[in-house]
């Protein structure tokens, strides 16, 4: 059996007792991608020669060996990383390791492969990268999520033991749930941005996607902690997240936005949604109704939010320090129009446009500063539900995958989808997806994913109680 399809906590174990070696495991990684990639597209680009190499001296650690794919929007040295933007495609080499590589290597792990995305972090399907598709292992004519289609897809494939993602209003959890797989987004401010290309800076995170809850814990240890070189990273401890799983959940109270079941929702997510609920109450837990009564103004508060401050980080890429440069430009405004014209893609181009007209000046108090506002009552709502409860579920989609092609050219629709993630990110909160069950459309599995919400930093009880319900539910 190939290693590819093993944990972190196998693997480690295996390791340990000299049965097998790092490059054994790159080895069948690299098999497996060779012989599931050309279907996929999960990856962008991987080289096996260099992580061979860096096998050979990886540091001994919790992760010593592990071979950990990245998402293409975070930088590793000397790799590309493209974004899924022809704007960073042609000649863009990562010059410096993001922190959260950097930690990660500090534990032993080898960061191994590129992994395809929606263009800037911008879309929920993976359809909006420049640079191919990516399709759901469950169902190849499938979405797999977005944006972190690529990194959701590699895992369910097994032709990734573990990859990092980057969530800004879903993108670790929508595609972890589309695809069965565990997509944690920790706090904001938990683990360093820096090295991650910037999106939307108030609400980009960092985060894991793994095949169980127990190795996003390994990874979440080495990637959490204090970074200067992040103004907004949060200079607290950093529990031990495996040494808390296997507690149970006894009397933890649990809460149900009643405002998260709206009409729409498809029937096996909401089937799937009534049978975790049960599987949580004979686990202990105690679920009670709570109200977040500004969920409605999330998905409107982020399309403003998100836009504004992406338009602000995109314009960075003018084709004069680094990305595509336009051929024979007549002269310097035409430089930068036409770099960015060619560069750019339709989604990251509409985004562009809305955070622009959202930011100028006739504007800004209309929509920007309702929408900061906004933000601020969503936050509000997650305080008081806190006062009763530990945790908060929901579905993590409405919807179990769509086809590929479906929202492509239905950006309203599409935005739409993620309401139940955004609010996560408004407040700044920890959150999971967890397997928790399947639809069955075309005689096919298609994955549908719960939602765990947790108190800023507590991690630690939204790990133990995911792990729980894992355990019981045993999803497969
Ligand atoms: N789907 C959302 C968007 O398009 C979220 C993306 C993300 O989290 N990066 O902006």
């Amino acid at each position: 059996m190939s290693l590819a399809t093993e944990t972190i906590t196998t693997l480690r174990r295996r390791l340990d007792a000299g049965e097998i070696t790092s490059a054994d495991i790159i080895r069948d990684v690299a098999a497996a991608i060779d012989a599931q990639n050309p279907e996929i597209g999960a990856y962008l680009s991987w080289d096996t020669a260099a992580a061979l190499a860096e096998s050979t001296s990886s540091i001994p650690g919790p992760l010593s060996g592990i071979p950990v794919a990245i998402k293409d929007n975070i930088n590793v040295t000397g790799q590309p990383c493209t974004c899924g933007s022809r704007i960073l495609a042609e000649n863009y080499r990562a010059p410096y390791d993001a922190t959260s590589i950097t930690q990660l290597r500090a534990a032993g792990a080898i960061p191994f492969g590129r992994l395809n995305m929606d263009e800037f972090a911008m879309g929920s399907s993976t359809e909006n990268s420049a640079l191919g598709i990516t399709r759901n292992p469950r169902d190849l004519s499938r979405i797999p999520g977005g944006s972190s289609g690529g990194s959701a897809a590699a895992v369910a494939s097994h032709t990734a033991i573990a990859a990092l993602g980057s969530d800004t209003g879903g993108s670790i959890r929508q595609p972890a749930a589309l695809c069965g797989v565990v997509g944690v987004k920790p706090t904001y401010g938990r683990v360093s941005r820096f090295g991650l290309v910037a999106f939307a800076s108030s609400l980009d995170q960092i985060g894991t996607l793994t095949q169980t809850v127990e190795d996003s814990a390994l990874l979440l240890n080495h990637l959490c902690g204090y970074d200067p070189r992040d103004s907004t990273s949060l200079d607290t401890p950093v529990p031990d997240f495996t040494a808390l799983l296997g507690r149970d959940i006894k009397g933890l109270r649990i809460g149900l936005p009643k405002e998260y079941f709206i009409s729409g929702i498809h029937p096996a997510v909401t089937a799937a949604t009534d049978a975790a609920i049960k599987q949580l109450e004979s686990l202990g837990a105690h679920i009670q109704e709570i109200s977040l009564p500004h969920t409605e103004a999330g998905v409107s508060t982020y399309y403003v939010l998100a836009p504004a401050e992406a338009s602000t980080n995109l314009a960075r890429f003018d084709g004069v320090r680094y990305g595509h440069r336009t051929a024979s430009p007549a002269d310097l405004l035409d430089h930068y129009m036409s770099s960015r014209a060619e560069g750019f893609g339709p989604e990251v181009k509409r985004r562009i446009l809305l955070g622009t007209y959202v930011l100028s000046s006739g504007y800004y108090d209309a929509y920007y500063l309702k929408a900061q506002r906004a933000r601020t009552l969503i936050s509000r709502d997650f305080d008081q539900a806190f006062q009763k409860v530990d945790l908060i579920i929901s579905p993590t989609t409405p919807s179990p995958a769509h086809k590929l092609g479906e929202l492509k050219n239905n950006p309203l629709q599409a935005y739409l989808e993620d309401i139940f993630t955004i609010p996560a990110n408004l407040a700044g909160l920890p959150a999971m997806s967890v397997p928790a069950g399947f639809a069955l459309e075309d005689g096919k599995k298609l994955p549908i994913g719960l939602q765990f919400i947790a108190r800023p930093l507590d991690e630690a009880t939204m790990l133990s109680a995911a792990h729980a319900f894992e355990q019981a539910a045993q999803i497969r």
